[in-house]
């Protein structure tokens, strides 16, 4: 299987998937499925990673994106597994639910890519943090230190030895930290790998088909699309941002998710010749180069709703705080830019489990990291559909621990990744 080869992008188009030949066709309208033992509505990476978990325990899986498989957030993420870049204060049962499905990841990647014949560019040189000037090598400080805290093999690198890392780099990187275990894939990859092994495990993916929840008795009936219904003893909601705008829930169930918008871009190096070899963090931006020579450069935060606007503003601050730290971007090519919407919840955790209408589970809110949460998630609930309750870290992570009809809290700040 060849690697995927990469449509050309132009600004302001949207991020579309790689273009893959010799996959099974998937582009005919796919025909509502009568009955299915789940049902899982929403194909990002989560949906599309739990329904093939679950098809690989020979149950009928069918899955329902109102779009394309990935076309949510998937397809904007940079794909990085920053466990330990991502930590935060207060953060660490998060870091304990990271780490678990960062150690996932080798062998979800080995199963993945001899499932689907795709290799998903996972490539594991770890992750560089950098400080620009000694305002910022405090704050550094600061991140090492709760690292070092958690246990965290984080590791405090000198300005110079920074520089020997990533010779790229300009001469004001004063510190860093670098983190061996934050690896990364490519997620438009990864959609079409999981797209695949979903379908040759028997699985049904029927995209443009916009999902309802359907109930009776108090319990789940299955799906309704349209004038058609998909009879589910369990419906998994993996809808991403969109999981409490739309009319998918059952009147009366509250989901704490809200859309946080981030603009990115890609620019355009020899893969030969690569500007970057390993994912570089700055206060303002990370830097992720791929095996096909774009180099990602992400990403804003910003409380906007649904507005999908790459902006003069945004695509600004991405390019200056790149060049801040690696003056070469300036001759590169902007290859693609585009806008994503993370799920995102009150508390900025996943919410993972039971709901309370019976045979109803959900699995959204990964915000800044549904890639890395990806396989943890798939196992949870597997776990939760095959023997009812999920197993290590992913069991704290329950919608009940939100207040019935918990509002969204949402504060209105910029900022990045
Ligand atoms: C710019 C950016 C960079 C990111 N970088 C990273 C990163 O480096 N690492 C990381 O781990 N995470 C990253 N993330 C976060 C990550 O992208 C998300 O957490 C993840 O993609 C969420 O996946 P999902 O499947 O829940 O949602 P989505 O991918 O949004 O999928 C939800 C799907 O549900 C479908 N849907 C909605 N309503 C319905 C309906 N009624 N019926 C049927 N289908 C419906 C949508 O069409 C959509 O396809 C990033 C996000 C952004 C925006």
């Amino acid at each position: 299987m060849p690697f995927p080869t990469l449509q050309t992008l132009s600004i302001g188009e949207r991020l579309r998937p790689p273009r893959v030949t010799g996959l099974a066709d998937s582009s005919e309208a796919k025909p509502v499925p009568a009955s299915a033992d789940v049902a899982v509505v929403g194909a990002g990476l989560i949906g599309l990673s739990i329904a093939w978990r679950l098809a690989r325990c020979g149950l009928a899986v069918a899955v329902f994106d109102r779009g394309t498989a990935g076309d949510g957030a998937s397809f904007a993420a940079t794909g990085m597994l920053a466990a330990a870049a991502e930590l935060e204060p207060g953060g660490e049962d998060l870091l304990a639910l990271c780490l678990e499905s960062q150690r996932l990841w080798p062998t979800f990647r080995d199963d993945l890519e001899a499932a689907s014949g795709i290799p998903i560019d996972y490539r594991d040189e770890g992750t560089l943090l950098v400080a620009l000037g000694r305002e910022e090598v405090e704050r550094l400080r600061f991140r090492h230190d709760l690292q070092s805290r958690a246990g965290l093999s984080a590791r405090w690198v000198s300005g110079p030895e920074a520089r020997a890392i990533e010779p790229g780099l300009r001469p004001a990187v004063t510190a860093g930290i670098f983190c061996p275990e934050d690896h990364q894939v490519d997620p438009r990859c990864v959609i079409q790998a999981l797209r695949q092994a979903l379908l040759k495990s028997g699985g049904d993916l029927v995209e443009n088909a916009s999902a309802v929840i359907d109930q009776a008795g108090g319990r789940i009936a299955g799906v309704q699309v349209g004038d058609n219904f998909c009879r589910a003893p369990v419906v998994v909601v993996a809808t991403g941002a969109w999981t409490a705008t739309d009319d998918i829930l059952p009147a009366g169930l509250t989901v704490p998710v809200r859309p946080l918008k981030g603009q990115a871009l890609a620019l355009r190096t020899d893969p030969r010749l690569p500007a970057l070899t390993h994912v570089v963090w700055t206060e303002d931006v990370h830097l992720a180069p791929k095996a096909d020579g774009r180099l990602i450069v992400g990403a804003t935060v910003e409380e906007r709703g649904f507005d999908a606007a790459v902006t003069a503003g945004g695509l600004y601050a991405l390019l200056e705080g790149a060049r801040r730290a690696l003056p070469s971007i300036e001759e590169m090519e902007v290859e693609a830019v585009w806008t994503g919407f993370r799920p995102t919840s009150d508390d900025d955790a996943p919410i993972i489990g039971a709901t309370p209408l019976d045979g109803l589970l959900i699995a959204t809110g990964h915000h800044r990291n549904g890639v890395l949460l990806a396989p943890i998630t798939a196992k949870a609930v597997e776990e939760l559909v095959t023997r009812g309750e999920a197993s290590g870290a992913a069991a704290g992570f329950a919608l009940d621990r939100f207040p019935p009809g918990g509002s969204i809290q949402a504060e209105n700040h910029g900022g990045f990744r």
